[in-house]
């Protein structure tokens, strides 16, 4: 196995709200609550939940778009939480992010050319004008457009070229890592194939590392090598993927699992469906013990009293659940 690239430990990151004016009772927001993982290189880790579970708060704190309140983030060995902003600005570019929606991501005013062009400028990648109109029609064709696309405008583009466009200008920085929230959830589905196709490929040319963060299982089962599964600001399982899928331990994972479809229509039939009560609580008031008991088929009572934590129940698998 190859070293981690990415380690982070007990990750927190609570937001105040509230205690203004017009802004309520003051409260504590728990987006993320104590999650602990690694990616080595070269590896994708799949991180999974529904919407507002901490998983985009987690991607946004590694990027430091985000001050954690508290916990360590270690990139390349160093501690991005310690670092001062002069330090930091010489790490980001090292972490790239692919963002869900290419079109609010992409200046509409700015040819894809300079879309690309600027930040290579920016950081010194290619000082050489000439140089970088070329490097930026290698970074297009990298991504399956064409040299002449740098000349559109990005309304001019369609969804999947728009998130290439993406992918490239993440590229372009010479990333190790790249954080991908929820990449391909605005596309239509037979184009999100062809991007997570196009992210394993240039994951094998340049030995890139993904944290890949979707919403949903079947998203992330081709490209994953493990999958973290979050709950409101928890992770409550992670594994390597063929574990996660075959195996799962969590009932949340269950659940999620079990509104997966799958094409054959006699597995399909035979299989537990599994559909969960009630909404995701809100993080600012989340429940006692186990955060997932108010919605869990299977709790018993110290469920609502205990916090169960996140043990290593088989080799590296691991689940946060007493009945585990
Ligand atoms: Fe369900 Fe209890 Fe396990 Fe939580 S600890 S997932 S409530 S069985």
């Amino acid at each position: 196995m190859s070293e981690a690239l990415l380690e982070v430990t007990n990750l927190v990151k609570h937001f105040a709200v509230g205690g203004g004016l017009f802004g309520g009772a003051p409260g504590v927001v728990r987006a993320v609550d104590g999650v602990d993982f690694s990616i080595r290189r070269g590896e994708t880790l799949g991180l999974v939940g529904e919407s507002g579970c901490g998983k985009t708060t987690t991607g946004r704190c590694i990027l430091h778009l985000e001050r954690p309140t508290s916990g360590r983030i270690l990139f390349e060995g160093a501690d991005l939480t310690a670092m001062s902003e002069q330090q930091l600005r010489a790490v980001r570019r090292r972490i790239q992010v692919i963002f869900q929606d290419p079109y609010s991501s992409l200046n509409p005013r700015m040819s894809v050319g300079q879309i690309l062009a600027e930040p290579i400028k920016v950081h010194g990648l290619v000082p050489d004008k000439a140089r970088r109109e070329e490097r930026v029609r290698e970074l297009l064709t990298q991504v399956g457009l064409m040299p002449r696309h740098a000349e559109r405008y990005p309304h001019q583009l369609s969804g999947g070229q728009r998130q290439r466009v993406g992918v490239a200008r993440a590229l372009a920085m010479e990333p190790s890592l790249i954080i991908c929230d929820e990449p391909v959830s605005a596309l239509d589905v037979s184009i999100q194939a062809q991007i997570i196709n196009l992210l394993e490929d240039l994951q094998s040319r340049f030995g890139l590392t993904f944290l890949f963060i979707a919403h949903d299982l079947s998203v992330v089962r081709h490209i994953s090598d493990r999958v973290a599964v979050m709950y409101l600001g928890k992770i409550v399982e992670l594994a390597d993927r063929k574990a996660l899928y075959e195996d799962p331990l969590h009932p949340y994972t269950r659940a999620l699992l079990s509104a997966v479809p799958i094409p054959d229509p006699r597995l399909e039939a035979r299989r537990e469906h599994m559909v969960l009560r009630g909404e995701v609580p809100s993080p600012l008031n989340p429940p006692s013990g186990c955060v997932f008991h108010p919605r869990c088929p299977i709790a018993v009572g110290r469920c609502s009293a205990e916090i169960p934590p996140l043990r290593e129940i088989k080799p590296g698998h691991w689940a946060a659940c007493h009945l585990a």
